[in-house]
């Protein structure tokens, strides 16, 4: 014990840096993490430091200043330093958590608010409650059989797609019905629609359009060929914790019920412009509400930006090229509004042209397959010349992330692939297909992201 207090007495003291600021006076040498009084200039300070990887210590002195202080601190939100915001929560001397202000997609930059008294803050990332299993290495998604000559692999992506892409609208606007639904369907590419379904708020001087097309966003619903996405009840952030699990909370619950059978797993995205006070951490309600954090990462195609056409053709050819997740949204779509009609569609023919190359898809279904993907792994089973049963073992949490996976298999050159016959354990058969122009023969076929054995034959 006493040795562990003198070295971390030690590190406190002096092994990490210690700094006064008051003002704008900023410095980089809490690894990134930046701690001032906003828009401030009298006679209070700030002494910051920073005792371990993810926890500053913020102490006040307020001097002779009578009046309650802000206190904005900036996190990194990329590079080595990053902190995960999401699990970020500021606690007092006592350890009670304090309620922080942050923008609705700026969840790193915080606002504490603080009594004018000599007090010690700690800003801190807690430790999610469900820990992330060990996560199977990358190599271990592909397996290469000797006996049998044949290997086989987790696809990158859904149909062994080289890029995947989705197609973003935020705030339930009458153009994504009258507009962006009808255009989607035109080309058969799935959207993500960031829905606001509140009723009349009386905080907020927003009209709800959600509510009044409600039966078309019904219709829509049960057709199921757009995903929705929560952009919370009224687009307009949260005073206190109870008002922000409302937000977040009854807007799943709305998105839920118009789709009974499918998985709880939504987007979220809180919204630009909002502010949101709460003394818990982003995870508390992602996870309450079985959501992910879909507001980063994302290029706006509000045509105000300038040249959208163009720039999303060499964002796509970027993704394609990375083989990664491609992610663009839009506000109102046609005359007078952030897209005109004529950009919009320039973007829908864009991904037609490289249609062979992508999985257009809905955010969430997108998330799920990487999240599958990411705790999945493939081990065999046993083998000899004329057969391979191996078997999948997918960790995450099955009634959730229901998105099939790709399985791809490699024939040997003395395989024909019409002899070839993949069977799942109930030595039920699957259909394949062969991916045109592979060569040695390529097999595709989905299944369940469930633990499960697989058999390949050569009849
Ligand atoms: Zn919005």
């Amino acid at each position: 014990m006493y040795r562990v207090s003198v070295l971390t007495c030690l590190l406190i003291g002096f092994g990490l840096p210690n700094f006064a600021v008051s003002g704008e006076s900023l410095s980089d040498n809490l690894a990134g993490v930046k701690v001032r009084l906003d828009k401030y200039d009298g006679p209070a300070t700030v002494h910051s430091q920073r005792i371990d990887r993810y926890k500053v210590r913020i102490d006040v002195d307020p001097k002779t200043e009578s009046k309650e202080l802000a206190i904005r601190i900036e996190l990194p939100n990329t590079g080595p330093n990053v902190w995960p915001a999401a699990d970020v929560e500021v606690i007092d001397s006592k350890g009670r958590a304090l309620p922080v202000r942050r923008n609705g997609i700026e969840w790193h930059n915080l606002l504490l608010t603080v009594p004018a008294v000599q007090s010690t803050y700690v800003v801190h990332v807690v430790e999610p409650p469900n820990l992330q299993p060990q996560l199977p290495a990358e190599n271990e998604r592909h397996i290469a059989d000797p006996v049998s000559g044949l290997s086989s692999a987790i696809a990158n992506w859904h149909d062994g797609q080289q890029a995947a892409i989705s197609i973003r609208f935020d705030d339930s606007h009458e153009t994504h019905l009258s507009k962006a639904i009808p255009l989607l369907r035109e080309y058969g590419f799935r959207g993500t629609f960031m829905i606001n379904p509140g009723e009349h708020d009386p905080n907020s001087r927003r009209r709800f359009p959600f509510q009044e097309h409600r039966t078309e966003w019904q219709a829509c619903a049960k057709r199921n060929d757009q995903e929705f996405a929560n952009h919370t009840m009224h687009h307009r952030g949260a005073l206190n914790d109870a008002d922000m699990e409302y937000q977040i909370g009854a807007a799943s619950k709305i998105i839920w019920d118009l789709f009974p059978s499918q998985s709880k797993l939504l987007a979220l995205n809180l919204g630009g412009g909002t502010q949101w006070l709460t003394t818990k951490t982003l995870r508390h309600y992602l996870d309450k509400y079985y959501l992910f954090d879909a507001s980063s990462g994302s290029m706006g195609m509000d045509d105000v930006y300038g040249n959208r056409p163009s720039a999303f053709r060499q964002h796509l050819q970027r993704h394609i090229k990375n083989a990664g997740w491609c992610r663009i949204h839009y506000h109102s779509i046609g005359k007078n509004c952030s897209s005109s009609e004529t950009n919009f569609r320039k973007v829908l023919e864009t991904i037609k042209e490289h249609k062979s190359q992508l999985w257009i898809a809905g955010m969430a279904d997108i998330y799920k397959y990487q999240t599958e993907r990411k705790h999945s792994k493939l081990t065999i089973v046993n083998s000899d010349p004329h057969h391979l049963s191996f078997k999948l073992l997918c960790l995450s949490d099955a009634e959730l992330y229901n998105q099939p996976l790709t399985l791809e298999v490699t024939l040997p050159k003395s395989w024909p692939p019409k002899r070839v016959l993949v069977k799942n354990s109930q030595n039920k058969a699957i259909t394949t297909r062969i991916v045109q122009g592979s060569n040695p023969t390529l097999l595709r076929f989905e299944v369940d992201p469930l633990e499960a054995t697989y058999n390949i034959q050569l009849e």
